[in-house]
């Protein structure tokens, strides 16, 4: 029985892939950008140029580990959102060239026809931390990552969740300030409007905030102004923790966790952040069972993205569990 997986995990901009073994050792890992691909692109060629980087970044992992594709157990893979789950039928927000994408069915295709798994990335962060990140051993865990978007995924119980939908713990949508700024999704007060990055920006720049000449209007530099003393910067990245710690002690209150692991570029820009996040938690979780919460940061939220695919494949028992047919309506 081969006891290796190909890991494969798409974001907005990146593509990476390894060769990850049962315990967790990653091999021929390699990335590329996720090709621009211009409006007349956007048809199948679009689509195809995609994949045609998925396909050799793949392709490249396999070569520099050594292995052939077919003694790989299984591909699991952690792509954007939405998607349809579990047919792995995908269109990433920030991938236009790929609408209703059938990534899975391609991805069996380059390995012969072996088992794929496409997941939200969230909840590949969710399992890869479980698995072998900072929430090794944790019972009752909730992955967060704050980033262009706000997602997550959930463990309870030792086991990961993956609701009717495959959205369980994208706490993305959880309202933190009911009657705060629309949301894209159509809501008020999401708490991706009030903490991710882009909305963060966005709303430090109505606010008077510039960044710096020849640097880009965007999360770094945000939190880098706010490092040097800016206050507006300052005031907005304190909000944008708020609003995460609020969040994660209404998951604390409705879960009872044990750990929360937060990943993306804030949750790594430093204390101002961080301070920020732990007050808004310690604001709203008054209960004992929900102030226990530990909040760890993700020490390594690339890899663990890979971990958490290939988790998908290699612990079964844990991060299993997936429907085989699409559940009605999805
Ligand atoms: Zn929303």
């Amino acid at each position: 029985m081969t006891s290796r997986a190909l890991a494969v995990d798409i974001g907005g901009t990146k593509i990476a892939t390894a060769v990850v073994d049962a315990d967790g050792t990653l091999r021929g890992a390699a990335r590329r950008p996720v090709p621009v691909v211009g409006p007349s692109g956007a048809g199948p060629s679009g689509a195809e140029q995609v994949f045609g980087a998925v396909r050799d970044c793949v392709a490249e992992s396999l070569s520099v580990a050594e292995i052939d594709a077919a003694d790989v157990a299984g591909v699991g893979c952690g792509c954007a959102g939405p998607m349809r789950w579990p047919a792995g039928v995908v269109s990433p927000l920030n991938i236009p060239a790929w609408r209703e994408f059938p990534l899975r069915d391609r991805l069996r295709d380059l390995v012969g026809g072996a088992p794929v798994f496409v997941h939200n990335d969230g909840i590949a962060l969710a399992a890869g931390e479980h698995w072998a990140g900072v929430g090794r051993g944790v019972r009752n865990l909730l992955a967060v990552t704050v980033s262009t978007g706000v997602g997550g995924g959930l463990v309870l119980g030792g086991r990961l969740l993956h609701g009717g939908w495959g959205n369980a713990g994208h706490i993305g949508h959880v309202t933190v300030a009911v009657d705060g700024p629309p949301c894209p999704c159509g809501s008020r007060g999401c708490l991706e409007v009030m903490a991710a990055g882009p909305h963060t920006v966005r709303r430090a720049q109505a606010a008077g905030w510039v960044p710096p000449v020849g640097q880009p209007a965007d999360g770094r530099t945000l939190a880098a102004s706010a490092a040097a003393g800016d206050q507006t910067a300052r005031r907005e990245l304190v909000r944008s923790g708020s609003a995460v710690g609020a969040g994660l002690a209404s998951a604390a209150n409705l879960l009872d966790l044990d750990a929360a692991v937060v990943a993306g570029g804030f949750a790594q820009s430093g204390p101002i952040f961080w301070d920020a996040m732990r007050a808004g938690f310690d604001r709203h979780a008054g209960l004992a069972f929900a102030r226990r919460l530990r909040i760890l940061r993700s020490a390594d939220p690339d890899r663990v993205a890979l971990w958490g695919a290939a988790a998908f494949v290699l612990a079964a028992d844990r991060y299993g569990g997936w429907p085989d047919a699409e559940p009605v309506g999805g």
